[in-house]
């Protein structure tokens, strides 16, 4: 069984999928982290970003693993933990830059494909529910306003200690939003069938009970699909 859960930066996505995948012992794959991966390689190995064969060449080389922790789920690229080297502003940028490459998706897409062989599994990104797996059995496409997922991120990055600034987040949010909305390849965009959630006044448990709702109550059309 396949769930996708789509959505822009600071919907909520994250926190949910991980919780839904855990309630469910399905899988989490986060398929930003694989497009964050692949911006901090071609970083790394100073592959221009604009360079798209070579980018391209740096994902398809690149061996990515989701590993369940007890502090969570590590990122693992090429044998190293690189969660935390994720999380930078930089790559917050690159990976937006490098997910609009049309080559780059193609590889990241089919690798998100084959990890259906594995079992069941909770996806979440921005393509998801439209591209990577248009019959998942059950589709979700959280959203919220900017300001609301700004705060989100702004908690987030203070309880890590950073020293943060609101006002630039948002900023920051509109700007990903804009080039996740308008690129030309696989723009975000909620799928037809997706039930869609404003979390904007809603708070993690709240989204997390209703999206077990929806899974629970659909019928139970296609568990075995094949
Ligand atoms: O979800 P996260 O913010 O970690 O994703 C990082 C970037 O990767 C996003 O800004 C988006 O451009 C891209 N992405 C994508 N398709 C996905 C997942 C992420 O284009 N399925």
């Amino acid at each position: 069984m396949i769930i996708a859960i789509d959505g822009p930066a600071g919907s909520g996505k994250s926190s949910v999928a991980k919780i839904i995948a855990q309630k469910m012992r399905f899988r989490h794959i986060n398929t930003g982290a694989m497009y964050r991966a692949v911006a901090w390689k071609a970083r790394q190995l100073q592959v221009d970003l604009s360079d798209e064969t070579g980018v391209a060449e740096v994902a398809l080389n690149q061996s990515i693993q989701f590993v369940p922790g007890p502090e969570g789920q590590t990122v693992v690229a090429d044998g190293e933990d690189v969660t935390s080297l994720l999380r930078s502003k930089t790559v917050d940028r690159d990976a937006a830059i490098v997910a609009s490459l049309g080559k780059v998706r193609e590889i990241l897409v089919a690798k998100q494909r084959d990890m259906e062989k594995s079992g069941s599994i909770v996806m979440e990104g921005r393509d998801i529910g439209t591209v990577v797996f248009p019959r998942a059995e059950r589709k979700f496409f959280l959203d919220a306003t900017p300001e609301e997922r700004g705060k989100r991120r702004f908690l987030e990055l203070q309880g890590k200690n950073q020293e943060v600034d609101l006002d630039t987040i948002i900023e920051q949010i509109r700007r990903r939003d804009e080039i996740d909305r308008n690129r030309k390849v696989s723009p975000l965009k909620a799928a037809k069938d997706a039930i869609c959630m404003d979390t904007t006044n809603l708070d993690l448990n709240e989204v997390v009970n209703q999206i077990m709702g929806w899974i629970e109550q659909a019928p139970t059309q296609i568990i075995n699909r094949k």
